[in-house]
């Protein structure tokens, strides 16, 4: 039985794009390393943000980049393309609302390097409650029998798991 401390970041990210993938990504299905997609996104990490890098990593929490921003606690995500930016945003706020948990205010950003472009998030009440939503839902998923069907969506395309769902 899945519980709330199972939920990750990566979950919460797949959680926007594909139920699917949510469960398969926690019943450790690997997903296909060497797809163009995977490679490109651990090529930017690599690459971006060097200097402020600062990994921190609690509970099933991996956060990219930590900053003083005078005197406030930035933290910070490392996207490849901001097209899937609803799911970057849903993934920061859980890692803010995560140190939340743990008694840390912090405001976040979101960065896509190859745009040059940065985009503020902050956790407020209303999306806290969203966020919360999302963990529970995430927890149902993840406890059923088998994978939610396969449907195709057009991010399927770019998605490590293709050649399994495909097969
Ligand atoms: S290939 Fe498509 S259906 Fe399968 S996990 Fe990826 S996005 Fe979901």
């Amino acid at each position: 039985m899945y519980g709330y401390e199972d939920v990750t970041g990566s979950l919460i990210q797949s959680y926007s794009i594909c139920k699917r993938q949510v469960w398969l990504m926690a019943h450790q299905i690997i997903p296909d390393q060497e797809h163009p997609y995977i490679e490109m996104g651990r090529l930017i990490d690599d690459i971006s943000y060097d200097r402020d890098r600062k990994k921190i990593n609690f509970e099933n929490v991996v956060i990219d980049l930590v900053r003083n921003d005078n005197g406030n606690l930035l933290v910070g995500e490392i996207k490849k393309s901001s097209k899937a930016l609803d799911s970057a945003r849903l993934q920061l706020l859980f890692y803010l609302y995560k140190l939340k948990q743990n008694g840390i205010e912090a405001k976040g950003q979101l960065f896509f390097p190859e745009e040059r472009k940065k985009i503020d998030v902050f956790l407020t009440s209303e999306l806290e409650a969203g966020v919360v939503s999302v963990i529970n839902e995430i927890r149902d998923i993840i406890n059923m029998d088998k994978a939610p069907a396969f449907k195709k969506i057009p991010y399927c395309k770019n998605c490590g798991y293709k050649e399994f769902c495909l097969s």
